[in-house]
């Protein structure tokens, strides 16, 4: 019913495992059970090893660390596909629609989420698992939602733990949705192998992901709800190209995350509701991952963003613990007052305060 699929083995990574922490016997059951077969025990192992790492208590940071480490080379073979668009353009129903053909075709879906307003409204919008009953239903997918603790770093750094575990247990499509608002588009684009954005047909719908630095992150734009006016799907096609294209002009390309060799970003249409269209979109998924396999675009791709994330946890972990060290605070609010008013320069200030902490 759920064969595991062999790991494609799109990136290599050499694991420096000096001085990890052993796992206990508890949690090497757990590690057994989510890399062995496709049922139920699994599905409890992936939901508890979530969990575990969705956790604030240090020992189970201290547990989930072990856990991750020790799943990491099983980790790495799946499909990363993001996917954005603003509440209402039909995520859930197009997520649901492309997980059930894709376990038809014998894949394994995974749906994770990033929404940062979870902690805030008290509990996920996205990946509500009454949002895609049937896929939730079927033990070839795992739909979780999203973390919620707190700021977008935190649940995005969640979202990527939670995206290794999903792949060690053998979901080969990992599919991350998040809301159309906020930051997150960025956090989820930079954890995937393809970014999708869901536009609606509308006139002007273009400009504001324009407007927000979206678009710009798009591997391939989807036009859902064609079927309500095919017409205007049309239109906003071709608006959308035109638009792609001149961003790719004044884009950078040493940014750009695909080679515009072999890949420009695409625009096409479909329907999530009546399912037509996603022959389609996947054989284009299925050219990119070849195409930026081939040319080695996705192996780098993934570095860049593991080096990116690492940076980003050290420098948040650094500023953290600065601002924790006991001379660093007892001198700054001195030297923060004494900047504010002009007394002292702020880099000299700066300086001293680095000078107290290293
Ligand atoms: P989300 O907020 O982006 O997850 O959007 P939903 O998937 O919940 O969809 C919002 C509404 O649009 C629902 O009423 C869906 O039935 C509808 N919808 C989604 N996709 C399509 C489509 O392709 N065609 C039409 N006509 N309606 C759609």
């Amino acid at each position: 019913m759920c064969a595991r699929q062999a790991p494609t083995g799109v990136v290599t990574r050499a694991v420096n495992m000096r001085a990890e922490p052993l796992l206990d016997v508890a949690d090497q059951a757990l590690r057994d059970a989510l890399t062995g077969p496709c049922g139920a025990p699994q599905r409890r192992a992936l939901a508890k090893t979530i969990t575990l790492l969705e956790s604030t208590r240090p020992d189970h940071r201290a547990r989930a660390d072990a856990l991750l480490n020790a799943l990491l080379p099983a980790s790495g073979g799946s499909f990363r596909l993001g996917i954005s668009g603003v509440p209402g353009v039909g995520k859930s129903t197009f997520i649901e629609a492309l997980g059930l053909f894709l376990i038809e075709r014998g894949h394994r879906v995974a749906v994770l989420a990033v929404d940062p307003s979870s902690s805030v409204n008290g509990g996920s919008i996205l990946g509500d698992k009454t949002r895609m009953e049937r896929l939730a239903m079927d033990p070839r997918a795992y739909i979780r939602p999203s973390p919620a603790s707190g700021t977008l770093g935190g649940v995005a750094e969640k979202t990527r733990e939670a995206m290794r575990v999903c792949e060690a247990a053998g979901h080969d499509v990992v599919i991350v949705e998040t809301v159309g608002v906020g930051q997150s588009e960025t956090a989820v684009a930079g954890m995937t192998d393809l970014f999708v954005l869901l536009q609606l047909p509308n006139a002007g719908d273009d400009l504001q992901a324009i407007k927000k630095g979206v678009m710009e992150l798009a591997d391939l734009v989807v036009i859902n709800k064609a079927d309500l006016d095919n017409a205007a799907a049309t239109r906003a096609r071709a608006q959308i190209s035109s638009s792609l294209r001149i961003l790719g002009q004044h884009g950078d390309p040493a940014h750009a995350m695909h080679d515009a060799a072999v890949w420009q970003p695409q625009v096409m249409q479909l329907s999530a509701l009546k399912g037509s269209g996603l022959v389609e979109f996947w054989a284009l998924i299925s050219r990119f991952r070849t195409l930026q396999t081939a040319n080695g675009r996705l192996a780098e791709r993934r570095q860049r963003q593991d080096q990116a994330w690492m940076w980003a946890l050290i420098d948040a972990g650094l500023k953290q613990r600065f601002k924790t060290h006991a001379a660093v605070r007892e001198a700054l609010p001195a030297l923060a007052r004494d900047v504010q008013r002009g007394r002292i320069a702020a880099s000299v200030a700066a300086r001293r305060l680095l000078d107290l902490f290293l």
